[in-house]
């Protein structure tokens, strides 16, 4: 009773998927990676998507404007107002690869935002 399972119905077929290069985990989203026949048909459609291949490696849209900025600078926006857990802050955007910039640091916010939580920091909210 040895029998393979795969018949008509379950077929074995060969499928590529495409892994960036950039390190990133899943550059695909819910839906996870699609699948291609051969190579030269997942480059030209990644390529479409604005993935860059060179040589033996692939970069995702997103590795790819890291990398881009991290020879050429980020192309930061205007500095906005925005909120980090009701802290007051600036935030930038980088109008590349989306790298977001906060003054004070977010590392910093972080820390604020723990010492108000375990009720440092004066009971008045500095302004
Ligand atoms: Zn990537
Ligand atoms: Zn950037």
């Amino acid at each position: 009773m040895s029998e393979s399972p795969i018949t008509e119905a379950f077929l074995v077929v060969p499928c590529i998927v495409v892994q960036c290069s950039g390190g990133c985990c899943d550059p695909f989203g819910p839906g996870g990676p699609p699948h291609f026949e051969t190579v030269d048909e997942a480059i030209a459609v990644l390529r479409d998507e604005a993935w860059v291949f060179v040589g033996k490696l692939a970069w995702c849209p997103s590795c790819a404007a890291k990398a881009d900025c991290g020879v050429t600078g980020h192309q930061w926006d205007e500095w906005a107002d925005d909120a980090v857990e009701g802290l007051p802050c600036k935030q930038r955007t980088c109008g590349h690869c989306a790298e977001q910039e906060y003054e004070p640091p977010l590392r910093e916010l972080q820390v604020l935002i723990q010492m108000r939580e375990i009720g440092w920091g004066g009971d008045d909210e500095t302004r």
